[in-house]
């Protein structure tokens, strides 16, 4: 069976803010990088900061 990913449900993941100076809890999307490897991508969710985690390419 075939799923299409039309809507990707947002998974939250824990970084670091580098503006609070603190580790957060954000919600990101997957983003795929150039070189194979991902990325979750998303907002710090008290200040807005664009927030990156790395994931590696097994994830
Ligand atoms: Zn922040």
């Amino acid at each position: 069976m075939l799923r299409l990913e039309q809507e990707t449900p947002m998974t939250t993941y824990s970084g670091y803010c580098v503006k609070c100076r603190e580790k957060r809890e954000f919600e990101g999307e997957k983003v795929d990088l150039s070189n194979g490897r991902f990325a979750a991508q998303g907002a710090c969710p008290t200040c807005g900061t664009a927030m990156v985690r790395m994931l590696g390419t097994d994830h």
